[in-house]
């Protein structure tokens, strides 16, 4: 009787079943999964316990694409895991994960998780304030973003566990948020950004029911804690797909900061030369740095704040320190960036008046700057932008690469045509002031 009233009284909780992919019904095989993932996924299972291959490596393997990493999701819990493996370390305050080193790799495993759904669990715009419960496998797969993104991989019988329609979102090329989309981008806003990324990194198309809310709900992007805005937004430019995610999140306005960056043409130029050498970098296997993207996107508001210092009679060098101590304070935190960035973002910035300054060792101080590199590409892109003449880009060029013996030529040559057209303006003014007394004179 008392457990009919219990029963009467709880909400009933509905128990998904999820479906079951069989190793003939879809293309993932075991063989595709890192070996270290494999042998953590072994260990668990031995010990009687569950374990998948979850999230982004399971989607990626069913896209035919190389997974970033292999994550794994389990029943048992961190301290339960641990006492497993030799070398395995419980990380995390908030929410234990287990660190498994193997070799060189270190595999992440994850106790299966639910939301919390109460009133307390969110703020007072839905965002999600912890999800740090322990729950059952389909908890788990509900908690998670996408659909495509809630899919386990158990490499032991090579079967696919959907409890959300991921496969078949996969196979129509569809992102959907699992649930209903408002509550989910309320209870965490940065999904927004990742469902506009992950679109663009994977070639998917956001589901309609995903895409409507986004312009509606980009007010809550600033809600979001600034580290987790900037770790996002790093991802979104590094991604070696900048280009496309930052067109995408300036047309759902996403990124307010951004907005207020680029407010005129030549902003928006600027920043796209930017977005596209990054991406041309990353996609050829070079490295970028973070704060040289965001010096870029930063650069025309300090070009516009020194202009109009320049205006008011400022002096070119004080005019440029103004107007970037004015920028690193109105906007910096704007794109969430850092402090620690404005170091290396102010060196390339000063640098760039000195690439004007070509005679006797100044060249070979500038050079000599560890920045120097950063620098150069820097003024090679205010070159493409049309603010420096390509006459200075190719001279550096030509400086960079030559010998010590073309470098003395470079600056010699330099000076000589910069002496003839000093003597030729000389004695172009003599001739003219001659040429103006001769006319007084006949006058
Ligand atoms: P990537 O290839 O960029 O790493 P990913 O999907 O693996 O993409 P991660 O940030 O590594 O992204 O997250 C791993 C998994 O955790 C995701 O696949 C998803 O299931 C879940 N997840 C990540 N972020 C969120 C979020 N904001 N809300 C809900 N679930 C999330
Ligand atoms: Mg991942």
């Amino acid at each position: 009787m008392i457990s009919s009233l219990i029963a009467r009284i709880l909400p009933k909780k509905r128990i998904r079943q999820p479906r079951i992919y069989h190793a003939a019904q879809h293309t993932i095989r075991a063989g595709q999964i890192d070996p270290a993932a494999l042998s953590v996924i072994r260990r668990l299972h031995s010990s009687g316990f569950q374990a998948f291959v979850v999230g982004g490596a399971v989607r990626d393997l069913l896209l035919e694409r190389r997974p970033k990493d292999f994550d794994i999701a389990t029943n048992a819990t961190p301290e339960q895991i641990k006492p497993l493996f030799r070398r395995a370390f419980i990380i995390g305050r908030r929410f234990k994960l287990v660190h498994v080193h193997v070799g060189r790799d270190v595999i992440e495993v994850s106790t299966f998780r639910t939301v919390q759904t109460d009133e307390n669990a969110t703020d007072e715009h839905g965002r999600l304030l912890s999800d740090n419960v322990y729950g059952t496998q389909s908890e788990d797969a509900m908690r998670r973003d996408f659909t495509v993104n809630a899919l386990y991989f158990d490499p032991l019988s090579e079967e696919i566990w959907d409890y959300v329609g991921g496969v078949n979102d996969i196979r129509a090329r569809r992102l959907k948020l699992i649930g209903s989309p408002v509550t989910r981008y309320r209870e965490d806003p940065v999904r927004m950004l990742r469902a506009v990324r992950l679109a663009g990194k994977l070639d998917l198309t956001i589901a309609p029911s995903s895409e409507k809310p986004l312009r509606k709900l980009a007010g809550l992007m600033a809600h979001i804690p600034p580290t987790r805005l900037f770790e996002e937004t790093q991802k979104l430019l590094l991604s070696g797909n900048a280009e496309k995610n930052i067109t995408e999140v300036r047309h759902y306005h996403l990124l307010p900061g951004l907005d207020a960056l680029l407010l005129d043409e030549n902003a928006e130029h600027f920043a796209a030369l930017a977005l596209k050498h990054t991406d041309d970098r990353i996609n050829i296997g070079k490295t970028v740095s973070p704060a040289y993207l965001f010096g870029a996107l930063l650069w025309p508001m300090v070009t516009r704040e020194r202009d109009v210092l320049l205006a008011a009679g400022g002096k070119p060098l004080p005019a440029l320190l103004e107007a970037i101590d004015t920028v690193f304070e109105r906007y910096a935190h704007k794109l969430a960036m850092p402090r620690r960035f404005q170091t290396m973002i102010r060196d390339i910035w000063v640098s760039q008046p000195r690439f004007e300054q070509r005679s006797g060792q100044r060249p070979y101080r500038l050079f000599g700057q560890p920045k120097f590199r950063a620098a150069y590409d820097f003024m090679l892109m205010r070159g493409e932008n049309g603010e420096v003449p390509e006459e200075l880009c190719r001279w550096w060029t030509l400086f960079q690469d030559a010998d010590e013996e073309g470098r003395q030529l470079l600056i010699h040559q330099l000076a000589k045509t910069t002496d003839d057209k000093r003597s030729r303006h000389r004695r172009r003014r003599k001739t003219a002031a001659k040429l103006a007394a001769n006319g007084a004179e006949s006058s």
